[in-house]
């Protein structure tokens, strides 16, 4: 009897990074053995995770493909984000340029940084997707890469380099998940528990160090540890880029990155990584350990969307925030005030969205995304407290999540159909109904009821805070523009004002990404009430001049602890505040 083992194909990639004009990478292919199935080499039209388009056709310059010989073998662009070759049978080399994301001008769906690649005399960024594409029939299968850089740069990244001096991926999913920073890095590791812990930072002008970064975060990794019994992952690895414009962060099961303008390190920008560090490693646990199998196996040529976004992203930062409450690095205070202030952003959005139709059409409905993070959390934060109640203050979502998390892991998936089923089979015939009016549904949030039982107080209506100000507007972002999201009935501009209108001018400076923060926060400063602010809105196309009054800011939902709280509450308010 004969035994063999199956010779996967290996597709290895080289890159030199020693030459770095232009903004432009030369990826050099060697497939091995190809067939005709392998014929078409597609780049990625988006990426788990970032639900933006990002169709990385565009980028690429040339593509080329030689036999043995070193003779061109005929190639042709498909579609966008395919490349077709004529005898794959006979391909040896591919060699193809692809311009990086982050200089390169593009008309609509610029590529947020952290999802993008950058080379730089001192940096590069590299996200698997903006570099390397796969063949169709080969998204599977393993790929090397093999990076030569300048000897003194480091190179961060979670994934492992063979004795042969490859970086190895298990597939072309696993090579998406495990961007590569490299450049004149910083580096520092610690272990949480069992798990190590290295942290490479770019900083442009060496101003944030690496060990600057974990003692930054060095209790928010314990209180990780603490919620989760035990990290669920043996190796961590965070990359942190400060240059010249803050983007924001991108998790992934082994890593992530934040992109930051780099600034010393104020009180604000400190809150802000902390914040940000809290919710993308939680992703450790979800999606990671705890997805369903369109996370699983990822379509990168027309992308199918979880409609389970409520529990990978709602859930994490639910987490994020009540894992340090429980290990007292806030107070109940701090936390009731994010509460707070998710509650007034999920204002600005419409109630008619339910959280799993905004997960199946993340990507179409870019500027409700982030509802996610503020609907989804308290919606997650809800689910909580009714599992507490449900179970006499035994076993609350924490401890649902630490069992799905070792049902499932990471190469085991849920059943997207199924999940809310399963859930509920775990848990109380009563997450059925929480499942369908809260999740599925869109029925108003039940706040005070369920606050209640925890012996905290909640009010929906606050009446007006006069040491804030508001032009009774408020603002989103649609991927390219600050719109106006919504205009209160209260507001004087309700005749004038437009959902929709896009914000072009504040007092004559042109709003972008990188000065919207600064241009209101010195408003917020400078401004009282009564004062006037120029705006120029553009609608159809058409710039509106307006000069607007600001008033005092409505201030909604309003929690507080309840002095007059019954034992009982008192006693699940105990239960819920701590890790059971
Ligand atoms: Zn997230």
């Amino acid at each position: 009897m004969f035994s063999a083992i199956p010779s996967l194909a290996q597709q290895k990639f080289y890159l030199d990074l020693n030459d770095r004009g232009n903004d432009i990478f030369t990826v050099t292919l060697l497939p091995q053995k190809l067939s005709e199935e392998n014929r078409i080499y597609q780049f990625a039209s988006t990426a788990p995770g970032t639900y933006e388009r990002m169709d990385l056709g565009r980028f690429v310059r040339s593509f080329q493909a030689y036999d043995k010989d070193g003779n061109e073998i005929e190639t042709k662009q498909e579609s966008l984000n395919q490349w077709s070759i004529s005898q794959p049978e006979n391909v040896e080399k591919i060699i193809y340029e692809i311009e990086d994301t982050w200089d390169t001008p593009v008309d609509s769906d610029y590529v947020y940084r952290m999802g993008g690649s950058n080379i730089e005399d001192d940096n590069v960024l590299i996200n698997g997707h903006c570099l390397f594409g796969y063949f169709h029939g080969m998204q599977s299968e393993p790929i090397l890469v093999k990076i030569d850089y300048p000897d003194d740069w480091l190179a961060g990244t979670a994934l492992k380099l063979n004795d042969d001096g490859y970086y190895e991926a298990e597939t072309y999913d696993h090579i998406v998940d495990s961007p590569i920073l490299l450049g004149n890095l910083t580096r520092e590791s610690t272990t949480v528990s069992e798990t190590k812990v290295d942290v490479f930072t770019y900083s442009k002008t060496g101003l944030i160090k690496s060990s600057d970064i974990l003692g930054l975060i060095e209790d928010i990794l314990k209180a990780e540890d603490d919620f989760t019994k035990g990290l669920p992952v043996d190796d961590y690895t965070f990359l942190f880029h400060f240059q010249d414009v803050s983007h924001g962060a991108w998790e992934h099961s082994y890593s992530s990155e934040y992109i930051y303008k780099e600034d010393s390190l104020t009180e604000r920008l400190k809150q802000s990584i902390r914040e940000t560090v809290a919710h993308e490693f939680f992703h450790i646990v979800t999606p990671l350990n705890i997805h369903s199998e369109l996370v699983e196996k990822f379509n990168f040529e027309k992308p199918v969307m979880s409609q389970h976004l409520w529990l990978y992203e709602g859930v994490t930062e639910w987490a994020s925030h009540i894992l340090i409450l429980r290990d007292s690095i806030t107070t109940l205070e701090d936390y009731l005030n994010d509460l707070h202030r998710k509650i007034m952003y999920s204002d600005n959005f419409p109630d008619s969205i339910s959280l799993t139709y905004l997960g199946v059409n993340a990507v179409d409905l870019h500027d409700q995304y982030i509802n996610i993070y503020m609907k989804g959390a308290v919606v997650a934060a809800l689910l909580d407290i009714r599992l507490l109640d449900l179970s006499n203050g035994e076993r609350g979502l924490r401890d649902v999540i630490n069992e799905l998390s070792h049902k499932y892991g990471p190469k085991k998936p849920f059943n997207e159909k199924t999940f809310f089923g399963d859930f509920t089979a775990m848990t109380y015939p009563e997450i059925a109904d929480f499942f369908n009016r809260y999740v599925k549904g869109t029925e108003p949030l039940p706040l005070k009821e369920y606050y209640e039982k925890i012996g905290i107080n909640y009010v929906k209506e606050g009446g007006y805070d006069s040491s804030q100000i508001s032009l009774g507007i408020q603002v989103g972002f649609d991927g390219e523009n600050f719109i106006i999201a919504k205009v209160d009935d209260e507001s004087p501009y309700s005749d004038i004002l437009k959902a929709g209108d896009i914000i072009d001018k504040v007092d004559g400076e042109k709003l972008s990404m990188a000065n919207v923060q600064k241009i209101f926060s010195q408003i917020s400063k400078t401004h009282k009430i009564g004062d006037k602010i120029e705006m120029t809105v553009l609608r159809d196309d058409e710039p509106i001049d307006l000069e607007l009054t600001l008033i005092a800011r409505k201030n909604n939902h309003i929690f507080s602890v309840n002095e007059n709280a019954t034992e009982k509450e008192i006693e699940l308010r105990n239960a819920w505040m701590r890790n059971l």
